[in-house]
């Protein structure tokens, strides 16, 4: 059978003799009507895997026609064939989540176990949105006035949008487009160019689930299909996930266009460390969520803040760890690690660590000695004494550099945090429920863990953060993602007795 990723491999460049990856529109790969492309590169590697085409303004409109078409038979789909389709797609994502987890980790770099993971909590969306006839049960008053019944319903908004990151190829389309498709909207998915192939395999489930052509759309590229998305008159809401500079810029242009936005941004997320906190389990949490997915991640830890006397057994303890790590290609047997997304990432990260040394931090491991012969590798490094005015600090760096920050009570630490321009993940390692309940009362932060490093809701929660990590009203997924993707309508009904009808025109009274 050909599948859209087939179809897509199969057309070869003859420039490179490499696949050409195309749009998918109307259930069908769909050539580009220009000649731009993009390399797609096997990060742990350096090649050039593939190459993707990039989208003209002649290509959104034509994918945005189709999902205007299709909206109209799909909001009229009932809402427990719509509840089917998603029950269908969870069951083909769980046959094919290896499948899936493989081609992330081809374009991202990240590792089998660490996709394995993405795949699965992508999933849950899908099952949140398996519950869609109950999660659009609107509310009811009878007799509101005599003789009134008042009614609210919820209405999908037409043709969405959603512009994705390069760090969650599958997971973060599936946060958008699971709610959006079972309001009853139809959806169009620009994934990062540099990761494109997972949103093919989740076309191509779609339409097995037996979603109709065009309900579903995908187009590659850059800035240019993007700009096209934000302006188009028939596009009512955009989803937007990625750096904080452009889910700035998106939000603002977006808005200007009348649409709805939500343009969730970057992170600088805290771990605050109390003296009292266990050593071994804070020292095991900040390895894990500092170097998972090689830091990049939006709610990876890229400080520590060590409060008091914990400081030096805690970066005795997190080196050890450190040292420890196996980098290596996400697909080889035993990687903790992968490499970064491009070689240019790298480069950048890296530079971090010249800066962070010019400027008084000291190195306590250092990861640029890890290089490979081939691919983007850099390996975890640790920095000791990072100071708030040092670039290490107020950038968000996205890669596996794990800054600590020594402060000497909770007040400071707090301050910090709540300084911070970033307010998108933040966690709090003590034994303390009291002191843990009250920063959970104080701090500014979106999600907060409390001996959890890495709180990244549940799909029946919303993901969010503040700040500059989020602009737009509503987050992401849950009951959020379900007010975003829906406009409210209330109706005021009344059948009264023709006979008793007479003009009023006082403002109508409700008692
Ligand atoms: P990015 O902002 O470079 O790209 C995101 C998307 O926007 C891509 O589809 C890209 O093609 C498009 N894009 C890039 N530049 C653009 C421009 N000037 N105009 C219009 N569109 C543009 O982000 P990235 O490098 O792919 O992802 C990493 C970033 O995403 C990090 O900052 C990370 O913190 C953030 N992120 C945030 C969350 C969250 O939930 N807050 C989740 C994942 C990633």
């Amino acid at each position: 059978m050909s599948t859209p990723l087939a179809e897509a491999a199969s057309v070869t460049n003859t420039a490179t003799n490499t696949p050409l990856i195309h749009h998918w529109i109307a259930g069908q790969s769909y050539p580009s009507s220009g000649q731009r492309t993009g390399n797609v590169h096997n990060p742990a590697t350096g090649e050039v895997t593939a190459r993707v085409t990039f989208a003209e303004a002649a290509d959104v409109d034509h994918a945005v026609a189709t999902a205007k078409t299709a909206f109209r038979e799909w909001r009229a789909t009932p809402l427990s064939r719509r509840a089917e389709i998603m029950f269908q797609l969870r069951a083909l994502i769980e046959t094919n989540r290896r499948r899936i987890a493989e081609t992330l980790s081809l374009e991202n770099g990240k590792t089998l176990s660490d996709a394995m993971g993405e795949v699965a909590r992508g999933l849950e969306n899908v099952e949140f949105a398996c519950g869609i006839p109950h999660l659009l049960k609107g509310g009811y008053s009878e007799q509101s006035s005599r003789g009134v019944d008042v009614y609210q319903i919820r209405q999908p908004l037409g043709v969405v949008a959603g512009i994705t990151p390069f760090n969650f190829p599958a997971m973060v389309p599936l946060w958008m487009m699971a709610n959006a498709i079972a309001c009853g909207n139809t959806f169009i998915l620009k994934p990062s160019e540099k990761v494109p192939g997972a949103s093919l395999i989740l076309a191509e489930l779609l339409q097995q689930a037996g979603l109709p052509d065009g309900v579903f759309n995908i187009v590659q590229g850059d800035r240019i299909a993007v700009d096209r998305l934000l302006e188009h008159p028939d596009v009512k809401a955009v989803s937007f996930v990625g750096s904080t500079a452009v889910a700035k810029s998106i939000y603002e242009t977006a808005t200007r266009h009348g649409k709805r936005v939500q343009a969730l941004g970057g992170a600088k997320n805290h771990m605050l460390v109390l003296p009292d906190a266990d050593l071994s389990m804070a020292a095991d949490a900040a390895v894990s969520a500092g170097y998972g997915a090689a830091g990049e991640r939006c709610m990876a830890i890229s400080v520590v803040v060590a409060v008091g006397d914990i400081a030096d057994p805690l970066i005795e303890a997190i080196r050890e760890r450190v040292t420890k790590i196996k980098v290596g290609a996400g697909l080889a047997e035993g990687s903790e690690m992968g490499p970064l997304i491009t070689r240019e990432h790298r480069e950048r990260v890296a530079g971090y660590l010249d800066s962070a040394t010019s400027e008084g931090a000291s190195i306590v491991v250092d990861g640029r000695t890890t290089k490979g012969d081939t691919g983007f590798f850099l390996g975890p490094s640790l920095l000791d004494r990072v100071q708030p005015r040092m670039r290490c600090y107020q950038d968000e760096i996205f890669g596996p550099v794990l800054s600590v920050v020594r402060v000497e009570t909770y007040d400071e630490a707090l301050k910090l945090i709540n300084d911070n321009p970033y307010g998108n993940g933040t966690a709090i390692f003590t034994q303390n429920g009291g002191a843990a309940r009250q920063f959970q009362f104080d701090v500014e932060v979106g999600m907060v863990g409390v001996n959890v490093p890495i709180p990244v809701p549940v799909s029946y929660y919303s993901f969010g953060g503040w700040k500059s990590s989020l602009f737009g009203d509503l987050h992401m997924y849950g009951p959020e993602g379900i007010q975003f993707y829906t406009r409210a309508k209330v109706v005021s009904s009344r059948w009264p007795d023709p006979s008793h009808s007479k003009v009023d025109l006082g403002f109508p009274q409700v008692r």
